[in-house]
């Protein structure tokens, strides 16, 4: 029911609207891509197939999240500012 309406807002993405994988002949597959996908249903694109979005199972330890790099930036610009504060009482 729902499936129709989420095909066609998938294939309003602003994206190369053809699927452009490699054919056997040495061209390039001419056909639109799968609703939300960069290939058509032939070449990956079949819908739900692969993993789900936020699947965890290429997560090792976590450092790499965006949860924790946005953490590091935080704590590094903190440094920063602790720096700058340390070299405004020293010239001062
Ligand atoms: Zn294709």
């Amino acid at each position: 029911m729902t499936e129709r309406s989420a095909i066609e807002a998938g294939s309003s993405e602003g994206r190369d609207a053809r699927c452009g994988a490699k054919l056997r002949g040495g061209g390039l597959c001419s056909r639109p891509p799968a609703a939300g996908k960069r290939r058509c249903r032939r070449h990956g694109g079949i819908p739900g197939f692969g993993a789900r979005a936020g699947n965890r199972n290429a997560l090792k330890h976590g450092a790499f999240t965006g949860q924790a790099l946005a953490e590091r930036r935080r704590i590094a610009a903190f440094i920063r500012e602790c720096r700058q504060t340390m070299e405004g009482m020293e010239s001062g």
